[in-house]
């Protein structure tokens, strides 16, 4: 327990700073900040949002018409700009995938393995024997973990962290037919964060819009570029408070990945558009990055011409940038923009009927 409260400070961001070292504002929003305070309790209260362990919540009406809503902008956005095409993932993904992207290096304290028992017939019998044990009545919480941990293997897959490992391993080793190749997929993602303040900043398990490009280097830069100057105009159009930055991603920390942090800052291949939310925090909500040729390598993705393949990825929290938008328009629709309030009340009145 010990180690593993070092281990949570290591990696936590007092420790590596996400935001503020170097932080520049690289666009700001029109609109001022009004924020209500009381948003998350708020939901609880009214049964819009559910709690069932550890970053982990259910929703109800409005918050899931207007996930899908803003769900439904993003998705818009890349296929009317970049004809992205609408794909499905499951949510494990195979570890491998994880490993060969570097994913599984850099961060290693996010990750949920997937496991099952061993499957022989003695195993079965042991854990059954362990789990209705005399002590499994007092403690069964800790006899079924401890049953479980002694049985139990690693399948080979894992919860997966983000959606666009799926779409790089659906091309690995081929040729694009396209100087730019651009796909689009919603997912269920899973972090295991070091800690999860009461709100739905942070989430175990949450839902991801991501878009993502392949292709030339300038095809990739130019399309993420484009892309970023769009999203910002949806956050004006929903009159939204915020600012996007450059920033670095968390990195489990040690000499080779401190490097890569800089890097990531210095070149500028991380951007976060910021929105502020209760408790005078603000979250990120959507990231815009670039890794050069780092995935087209570690796949095997050529471009028609031959080259190494460029990459990019658009990735949209859909929990975060809801409860953002409740914290600054409040938790009813008549308080939101006209646009959202009509989608909202339509999708409504279908599963209504
Ligand atoms: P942060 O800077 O807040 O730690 P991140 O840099 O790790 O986020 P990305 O890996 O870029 O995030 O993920 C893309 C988007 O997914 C984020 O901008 C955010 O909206 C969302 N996201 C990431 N982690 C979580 C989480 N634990 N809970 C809810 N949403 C998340
Ligand atoms: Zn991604
Ligand atoms: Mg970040």
């Amino acid at each position: 327990a010990k180690m593993q409260h070092m281990l949570d400070r290591l990696v936590s961001d007092e420790i590596v700073p996400q935001r503020s070292v170097m932080a520049q504002p690289i666009w700001r929003s029109g609109y001022p900040a009004t924020i209500r305070d009381d948003t998350f309790d708020s939901m609880l209260e009214q049964g819009m949002a559910t709690q069932s362990g550890e970053g982990q919540f259910g929703f109800g009406e409005p918050f899931i018409a207007l996930t899908s809503h803003l769900d439904s902008l993003f998705q818009a956005a890349a296929q009317r700009s970049f004809g992205a095409l609408e794909q499905q993932y499951p949510s494990l993904i195979p570890t491998e995938v994880l490993a060969r992207s570097g994913y599984l290096a850099s961060f290693p304290q996010f990750l949920v393995f997937a496991g099952r028992l061993h499957g022989e017939l003695d195993s079965y019998k042991d854990f059954v024997e362990q789990v209705s044990g005399p002590t499994a009545a007092e403690d069964a919480g800790a006899t079924v973990s401890r049953a479980v941990a002694d049985h139990s293997t690693h399948l080979g897959y894992t919860l997966s962290p983000a959606v666009c490992y799926h779409v790089y391993e659906q091309r690995a080793g081929k040729c694009l037919d396209a100087d730019l190749v651009s796909v689009t997929a919603r997912g269920r993602c899973f972090r295991h964060e070091s800690r999860y303040h009461r709100s739905l900043e942070r989430l175990w398990e949450f839902t991801m819009r991501e878009v993502v490009f392949i292709g030339s280097d300038d095809h990739v830069t130019d399309a993420r570029s484009s892309f970023m100057r769009e999203v910002f105009a949806i956050v004006e159009e929903l009159g939204l408070a915020g600012h996007a930055e450059t920033a670095s991603d968390p990195f489990f920390c040690n000499a080779r990945t401190a490097e890569k942090i800089w890097t990531q800052r210095l070149m500028q291949l991380k951007y976060e558009l910021i929105l502020p939310v209760a408790g005078g925090r603000s979250v990120a909500a959507v990231s815009f990055n670039a890794h050069g040729s780092a995935l087209g390598e570690a796949f095997s993705i050529r471009t028609p011409d031959g080259e190494i393949a460029h990459t990019g990825c658009v990735a949209f929290g859909l929990e975060r940038f809801a409860y953002a938008f409740v914290c600054q328009h409040g938790l009813h629709p008549s308080g939101w923009p006209v646009s959202v309030r009509n989608s909202v009340a339509a999708s409504q009145s279908r599963r209504g009927e």
